[in-house]
């Protein structure tokens, strides 16, 4: 008797068996492939299911299992790698199967809709209609006449059987009498080409014939490339060889906001069929997208994180740009990198990975240094352009406007006067990050959070950043009724206002998540700068990720205090990448770049890495650091994390947790909590963290999966929320 063990969306860690479905014939289970898709009753309700196998036996007695109700494809829709690569990332981040096969599927093919082909679409005869004597439908000459038409057995295109004057109604009374059904007619992959190349500088002709010579195996490259190195022409042309071999290449981008322009290079260059895949898609669109992919019509690929687990046909190159930016790491549920995975579907569907970015992770410098990974160096700009000078302005004493020194606010104008782009980065958005009164010293403090609600003066609200509250912004103070209210702290907004003010009759475009909805609003917007008029750009991470914006030749960094004092273990690297990558848009073209930054510590050793160093020696310096304290990439990390509305369940649930793992632990790990967790309390909801350190990875593995094992004993488990998260990101 065969069982179909089958992975169902539930956030329980393991399979579920059930019998197949009832009418189904013993020797076409055997043919099924795991990725099956197959409705099955769930509880009360019916939901989609995944095969993992077909086995013969269960843990539980045959007549304890439920029958499955309905196989829904007649042969899996995912490739067997993209198959072991899921059951690889549902094993490594210790996340529940059902709710890791759910990802690869558009929301259609989740809900247990019918797959369909990208094509025309189509009529053929059922097998009913296949089997009809000639002239049984003689009262229906329009029907009969149709049936005459698809006799031939092959499907016929829509369009074809209305320009023979068969109507679509005709065609629909057919299926109800069960006789044709609709169809799509394959759409053919069409030879991609691509367009004329910039001659490559000798520094992007030796990293790209390294790459090639590391042939079309999987191998992991790093390209440590200056900002400006022309890392994308370097993308360009191994995805142009990739083409050449018939594969497909996909490629991983950080954000929404460098979609439009990523397309854009790529549509210059290439003649090819594109599948685009971002968070602004509408469902109908990314089926598209991911039909076009699994079917092997689109050559290249291009999306944010969640894009690494598209199915592909045919995929020979994989490319990962800003490889350190931490949106490669979802932080909530299927917690895995994007980034990691990459590098792992490389060596599953064997075809090389490029890893590229200005200012590499440590893990992947480490990577790199040790030999794991080849590592190509790009040490200059490309083109004509040249490394930007950098300053910087000690802001202590100094009189400031809208957050800027008049030094700065001259050099602005200067640069504005010469016809060129000027870039403010503050990485804070609203008016203000408080409002206080001045008579009591009440602040503006968030009801559900250990934090502060931000001042959104326009909107006239008090707005938190981390859960979403809202409330009216108050006229008196609410403790002591004085109307003494100021803002503390300088957000976009308020810069904005002044600038506006300042600079009036100037261009300004403020870009941060308030003021760009949307990827039209972005698109529209980096059109607009890349016309490059004399303007201001005043914004936070989302202007400055990755853009090429040739006219800036001006950045200001308004306020790097807020960046400078980071109690996770990742702060420098990540003070380190922001301030080169913000400081990388200066002076991208022919005309020489500026970088100041504000700062009230311009000793700080941060700053003075910055201006003194590399970003690649300071990295060495900072993975020297974490080599000797033993942090990653010397020694792993994982945390466990309760979410709790009672104050003190989360944390005994991590100490029982920890008095259960602790004993089982193998060498080399280490449990370390249960502690607060960096924000204490969250929309409501108290928060503790226990942290797991390894001395390697296996070690770090097996520990993992004992804490899981255990977490999944305990009975407070049912009172709390409770997660696990390999390779954090963050600790603070
Ligand atoms: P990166 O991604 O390394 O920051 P880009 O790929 O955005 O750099 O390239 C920066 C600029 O240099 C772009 O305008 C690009 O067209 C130009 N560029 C790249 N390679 C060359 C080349 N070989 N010759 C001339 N210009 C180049
Ligand atoms: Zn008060
Ligand atoms: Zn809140």
């Amino acid at each position: 008797m065969s069982i179909l063990r089958l992975a169902i969306p539930s956030p329980l860690r393991r399979l579920f068996d059930y019998l197949p479905p009832e009418n189904v014939d013993e020797k076409m289970l055997s043919c099924l492939a795991a990725g099956t898709r197959i409705r099955v009753p769930f509880g009360k309700r019916e939901v989609t299911a995944y095969l993992s196998e077909v086995t013969t036996h269960s843990g539980i007695a045959n007549d304890q299992l439920r029958h499955a109700i309905e196989i829904l494809d007649s042969q899996s829709l995912l490739p067997p790698t993209l198959l072991a690569l899921s059951t690889w990332a549902a094993g490594y981040y210790l996340h529940p199967p059902g709710e890791v096969f759910p990802a690869l599927f558009p929301k259609r093919l989740r809900d247990g809709k019918a797959h369909l082909r990208i094509g025309e679409p189509a009529w053929q005869l059922s097998d009913r209609g296949a089997g009809l004597p000639a002239g049984a439908l003689g009262r229906s000459p329009r029907q009969s006449e149709a049936l005459a038409v698809l006799q031939g057995g092959a499907p016929v295109a829509a369009s074809a059987l209305a320009s023979a004057g068969i109507s679509a109604a005709v065609m629909r009374s057919l299926r109800e009498k069960g006789l044709a059904e609709a169809c799509t007619l394959p759409r053919q992959a069409r030879p991609p080409a691509n367009r004329e190349a910039l001659d490559a500088s000798a520094e992007q002709a030796a990293v790209i014939a390294s790459v090639l010579a590391g042939g079309a195996g999987f191998a992991c490259h790093l390209i440590e490339g200056v900002t400006g190195s022309g890392k994308t022409e370097i993308y360009l042309r191994l995805i142009a060889e990739c083409l050449d071999r018939g594969k497909q290449a996909l490629i991983l981008i950080p954000e929404i906001g460098l979609t439009p322009q990523t397309l854009q290079r790529f549509e210059a260059r290439f003649d090819a069929d594109i599948a685009l895949f971002h968070s602004g898609l509408s469902d109908a669109q990314r089926y598209q997208s991911w039909e076009a992919a699994r079917s092997g019509l689109a050559h290249i690929v291009i999306g944010t994180r969640s894009a690494v687990f598209t199915p592909l046909a045919n995929p020979g190159l994989i490319i990962v740009d800003e490889e350190h930016d931490n949106s490669f790491k979802q932080q909530d549920g299927f917690r895995y990198s994007g980034r990691d995975v990459a590098v792992k579907r490389g060596q599953i569907e064997n075809c090389p990975v490029i890893l590229g970015s200005a200012t590499p992770s440590l893990e992947s410098i480490h990577n790199a240094t040790r030999g794991r990974y080849q590592h190509h160096l790009l040490t200059t700009r490309a083109g004509d352009a040249s490394m930007p000078a950098l300053a910087i302005v000690d802001t202590r004493k100094l009189p400031l406007r809208g957050g800027l020194s008049a030094a700065v606010l001259e050099q602005v104008e200067q640069t504005l006067d010469r016809g060129q782009q000027v870039l403010l980065f503050l990485n804070r958005r609203g008016y203000a990050p408080t409002l206080q009164c001045h008579d009591c010293g009440w602040t503006s403090q968030c009801s559900d959070c250990d934090t502060r609600m931000t001042v959104h003066r326009r909107q006239q609200r008090l707005r938190c950043h981390h859960c979403g509250a809202q409330s009216q912004l108050p006229a008196h103070c609410p403790n002591c009724n004085s109307r003494e209210l100021v803002f503390l702290g300088l957000g976009t907004q308020q810069s904005e206002e002044f600038l506006r003010s300042h600079f009036a009759g100037r261009t300004l475009f403020r870009v941060d998540s308030d003021s760009m909805q949307g990827r039209e609003a972005m698109a529209s917007l980096v059109a607009e700068i890349n016309r490059g008029d004399p303007c201001i750009l005043l914004g936070t991470q989302m202007l400055t990720k990755g853009h090429h914006f040739p006219a800036v030749t001006l950045v200001a960094v308004i306020d790097a205090d807020a960046l400078l004092f980071s109690a996770d273990f990742r702060g420098e690297e990540r003070m380190a990448q922001l301030l080169t990558q913000v400081a990388g848009r200066a002076g991208r073209a022919t005309e020489p770049g500026r970088v100041i930054v504000q700062s009230h510590y311009p000793d700080h050793p941060a700053l003075l890495a910055f201006t003194e160093q590399s970003y690649a020696a300071h990295a060495r310096v900072l993975l020297e650091q974490r080599l000797a304290t033993g942090m990653p990439p010397a020694g792993q990390l994982a945390l466990v994390r309760s979410d709790c509305s009672d104050a003190t369940v989360g944390e005994t649930f991590l100490h029982t947790l920890r008095q259960r793992a602790e004993p089982t632990m193998p060498a080399g790990a280490m449990l370390i909590g249960p502690l607060p967790a960096p924000m204490p309390r969250r929309a409501g909801k108290h928060r503790h963290q226990l942290l797991l350190h390894s001395k390697n990875r296996r070690s770090a593995q097996q520990a993992a999966r004992l804490i899981v094992a255990e977490a999944e004993k305990l009975p407070l488990r049912h009172a709390l929320k409770w997660t696990i998260d390999i390779d954090p990101q963050d600790l603070f």
